[in-house]
């Protein structure tokens, strides 16, 4: 890293005094490899451990599914300056129209996701989805992009969601950091998406500082702290954990739009994982809904949302 300094004192690593970037882009190989790894030690002990265990599998999966896989298309230079143009996300998941590319990515992945121990439940569900034609592939596709996966076909849809973000977080990893603007409130900068949930960092050169994190695509963008992720506001704001905890989830509440998004302790545990502490969570979910705030995060695996 380069460093300034004055003769005698000690340097100070620019990184520390210069504003945190707005985006991260992710890497996927490392980004499925470390959330297996989240899953599998949040699991031990854990009241939902199968399940925890079983998405540990699932993550680990997806980056094993990467594998070989030809390298997926972006949109073309003039769609992206356009994006940018018009703080569009360059990647919205809304007008995502599948390819070659993703639903290879799909194909290869039910069969590894057979070798995966899973609950009865589960494996059956993983049966239907090997069996399904491309017609139902594609209304499940723009279920889990749209955040409407009905309750009852949850598992079915875990493992398209699976696909998907292989598929985003391939394409947002091809993208420039610095390209990136601002696309709205709420909104990943790549695809458009509701965060999952966010986390404050302990990075060098931006500690302390919030960073919301997309559970598609796997982009991190930088959100001041103390103001709603949801709605904005900075007015209202207010913290819960559970008590006894080990402090590292909590929720951030927001007394003008009645929603909450988790924020996670990522400079006290550095393995957390936006998508797994999510997911392990749940409790908390369960508290603070009961405090009647509606959850603002989208995770296609948390139980129950
Ligand atoms: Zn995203
Ligand atoms: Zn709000």
């Amino acid at each position: 890293m380069t460093k300034v300094g004055l003769p005698g004192r000690d340097p100070v690593p620019i990184g520390d005094v210069a504003s945190p970037a707005f985006a991260r882009l992710p890497d996927p190989r490392a980004l499925f490899a470390t959330r297996a790894k989240r899953f599998r030690n949040l699991a031990a002990g854990h009241d939902l451990e199968p399940y925890l265990l079983f998405l540990a599998g699932l993550a680990e999966v997806q980056d094993r599914v990467q594998l070989g896989l030809a390298e997926p298309v972006l949109p073309g230079p003039d769609a992206l300056r356009r994006s940018r143009e018009f703080a569009m996300p360059p990647l919205d998941r809304n007008r995502f129209v599948a390819d070659s590319v993703y639903e290879t990515t799909l194909d290869r992945l039910l069969p590894l996701a057979d070798t995966v121990p899973m609950p009865n439940a589960a494996a059956e569900a993983l049966g239907r989805v090997r069996v399904a034609d491309a017609i139902l592939r594609e209304s499940m596709t723009q279920a889990v992009l749209a955040h409407a996966i009905p309750v009852e076909a949850m598992a079915e849809h875990s493992y398209i969601a699976a696909a998907l973000q292989v598929h985003f977080a391939r394409l947002a990893a091809r993208l420039d950091p610095k390209s990136l603007v601002p696309v709205g409130d709420g909104a990943c900068p790549v695809c458009g998406g509701p965060p999952t949930a966010s986390m404050v960092v302990g990075w060098q050169g931006a500690h302390g500082t919030r960073y919301c994190g997309c559970g598609l695509c796997g982009t991190l963008w930088n959100y001041v702290r103390i103001k709603c992720a949801l709605c904005a506001s900075t007015k209202g704001i207010g913290y819960q954990e559970i008590e006894g905890g080990p402090g590292i989830v909590k929720a951030e509440t927001c007394n003008s739009c009645h929603g909450y998004l988790k924020i996670l302790q990522q400079h006290k545990d550095p393995a957390v994982d936006i998508v797994a502490d999510d997911v392990a969570s749940l409790g908390l979910d369960l508290l603070v809904r009961e405090a009647g705030f509606r959850r603002g995060g989208v995770n296609p695996f948390l139980l129950g949302y």
